[in-house]
Formats: structure tokens, C-alpha cells, sequence
């Protein structure tokens, strides 16, 4: 596969006025309005992308690291060989007059080789950032100790094109031309016994990762523990479950529900509510270490009865039964015959 400073005939350390100048004359001897056969149609699709990504500093910069160039050491080693080049020039003509000057001049070469030696292997490191998850655990498990599985959202460079976003010219499709590939990875992480309400929890290499071998981040989980046995954790979130009754879920109604330290608040259940229907009420949960903020807070509510019925009220329901229009189970049996 040819690279695309091949494709336009350029070194890797040409500069965008050279870019340009050779894509021009690229161009003009396969541009499709010049030159009407596939092939150059063909090649002047790829001069076209090699000339789009090398003058984007963004994509030449990606393209050269996946493709192992680096220009801009390339640039720095060709401007310190030229003016090698022109110290031994201008020693050669001392030479004439100077014996010792070749002992020398192996000793400053030396040296340059030295200097470039390690300039190489300077190339720019980024670090992966820390990732933060908040977590609410019970008052037994701060006890006890227990695990967690944590959802991280996780971005690599694309496997396929390996960051470059195209291939053979054209855009990769296992990335959409994104060049990373985000996915969420599941972390089994271990909380030991008696942890303190805030305590931070670090997994060393489980954050962002890093780029240009760059070191990844860290994960930390901070544990917040469950103040009220009442709520439930949903993905971190306090989840309450109220009962409401057939006419509340039918009606809709006001109801007072418990939030977090021992607060209470009113809701309102629309008419036509489902069992097992979530509401998400946004700052009523617990509150958050990391934050100093209340999360949301979950409420489902499941529609129950209680066997304590009046005989009045079993009336009604039997009138509820001569008039009932709706079959509940249609859509049941369509799935279970
Ligand atoms: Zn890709």
C-alpha cells in the first residue's frame, strides 16, 4: 500500500505550500475533467484524500502516527543533518589548514549522533484522564466489604484502521471514520470492610486511556452509604417502590413519598399509570460526595390492593367488571399463544 506522501510524490516532512503544490500538479494531469480514464479517476480520488489529510494538522498528525511517520522529528533530524552538513563544509575547508581538525570533527560528530539518538525517542505523551463513579453502597456491605461491577465508557483507537479514520482511501467503516471505538467495559471492582461515607476507591490503569503511549488514567469508585434502608440503589441512583392503589393508578393522584435523610416530598402519579412505571425526579436522591449535589431520585410504582376491602368498595369493582371494555391479556397472549 502506498502511503500518501507516495501518492503525491512528497517527503514526510514536506510542508503545506509543498502539499499544495504537489496536489496542484497532481491534479492537473488526473483531475476527471482532464483526464477521462478510470484509473486516473481512481488515483485522483486518492491524491485527493492524501492531500485533504496530510493539510489537516489534526489528521496528518494521526495518519503519521499510525503509519509510523513523524514529521515533526523528521524536520528537526533533516534541519540538524543540514547543519551538520554545513559545519563539515565549512571544517573541510579549515582542514587545509588545520591537521587536526579530522580528530575533532569526529568527536563533534559523535556527539550529534548522540543528540539525535535521543531526540528520537522523544515523541509527545498524553496521559488518559481519571474517571469518576459514584457509588451507593448499604450500611452492611461498608461493614462487611462487598464488590461492585462499574460501567466505564471506554474509547480505543479504531482496531481497524488503527486511528488513521480511512483505509485504502477510503472511510473505515468499523469506525464510521471516527478512528476510535467507544464501548462500555464492565469492572468488577472490590470494596473492603469498613469503609467511611465518601471513601475513595482506586483502580490503577482503569481510566481513560493514553495516547502515543501516554499512561492511562485511574478509576475511582467514591462510596456514598445508604442512610435510609428504604431506598434501593438503581445504577447508583436511590429507587423508592410505592404501592398505589387501582383507583390512584386509574385517577392519578398526590402522594407523599419519603426522599433521602429523612426528607418527605409530594408527587403526582398522572392519570393512567402502569404498574412498575418509573418516574425520575431529578435532585431528591442521595446526595452526592463528589458533587455536594443530590442526585436523582427513582420512583416505581408498583399498583397493589389490600385484602381489607369494604363490601361497598368490592361493589364497585364488580360494576367495574360489567363495563369493563379492555382485555388486559391481548397483547399477553399475542406473545405466549
Ligand atoms: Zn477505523
Amino acid at each position: 500500500m502506498k502511503s500518501y506522501y507516495d501518492i503525491l510524490d512528497i517527503p514526510p516532512t514536506a510542508t503545506k505550500e509543498e502539499i499544495k503544490s504537489a496536489f496542484r500538479s497532481k491534479a492537473r494531469q488526473f483531475h476527471p475533467d482532464i483526464n477521462h480514464s478510470f484509473e486516473a479517476e481512481m488515483i485522483f480520488k486518492q491524491v485527493n484524500l492524501a492531500a485533504k489529510t496530510l493539510l489537516d494538522d489534526n489528521l496528518r498528525s494521526q495518519y503519521d502516527f499510525a503509519y509510523g511517520f513523524n514529521q515533526k522529528s523528521y524536520t528537526k533530524m533533516n534541519q540538524e543533518a543540514q547543519s551538520a552538513r554545513e559545519t563539515y563544509k565549512k571544517a573541510s575547508e579549515e582542514y587545509k589548514k588545520q591537521s587536526d581538525f579530522a580528530k575533532n570533527f569526529r568527536e563533534f560528530f559523535n556527539a550529534y549522533e548522540q543528540q539525535k539518538a535521543k531526540k528520537e525517542q522523544k515523541i509527545r505523551k498524553i496521559d488518559g484522564k481519571d474517571i469518576v463513579v459514584n457509588v451507593v453502597i448499604t450500611k452492611q456491605e461498608a461493614v462487611l466489604g462487598t464488590t461492585r461491577k462499574v460501567n466505564v465508557l471506554e474509547s480505543e483507537k479504531c482496531p481497524k484502521c488503527f486511528g488513521a479514520k480511512f483505509i485504502n482511501g477510503s472511510k473505515c467503516s468499523f469506525c464510521d471514520g471516527k478512528g476510535s471505538k467507544t464501548s462500555y467495559k464492565k469492572i468488577n471492582v472490590k470494596i473492603p470492610p469498613n469503609v467511611r461515607d465518601g471513601s475513595k476507591i482506586r483502580v490503577r490503569n482503569e481510566g481513560e486511556q493514553g495516547k502515543f503511549g501516554g499512561k492511562n488514567g485511574d478509576l475511582y469508585l467514591i462510596l456514598a452509604i445508604e442512610k435510609n434502608a428504604a431506598f434501593k440503589t438503581f445504577d447508583g441512583l436511590a429507587l423508592l417502590e410505592v404501592p398505589i392503589s387501582p383507583f390512584e393508578a386509574v385517577l392519578g393522584a398526590q402522594i407523599k413519598i419519603p426522599v433521602p435523610d429523612n426528607g418527605s416530598k409530594m408527587f403526582t402519579i398522572p392519570p393512567k399509570t402502569r404498574t412498575n412505571t418509573t418516574f425520575r425526579l431529578s435532585s431528591c436522591g442521595f446526595l452526592n460526595a463528589q458533587t455536594n449535589q443530590r442526585d436523582d431520585l427513582m420512583v416505581k410504582v408498583i399498583i397493589d390492593i389490600l385484602p381489607n376491602l369494604s363490601d361497598k368498595e368490592i361493589e364497585l369493582y364488580r360494576e367495574i367488571l360489567i363495563e369493563n371494555k379492555t382485555q388486559i391479556r391481548e397483547e399477553f397472549y399475542k406473545n405466549y399463544g
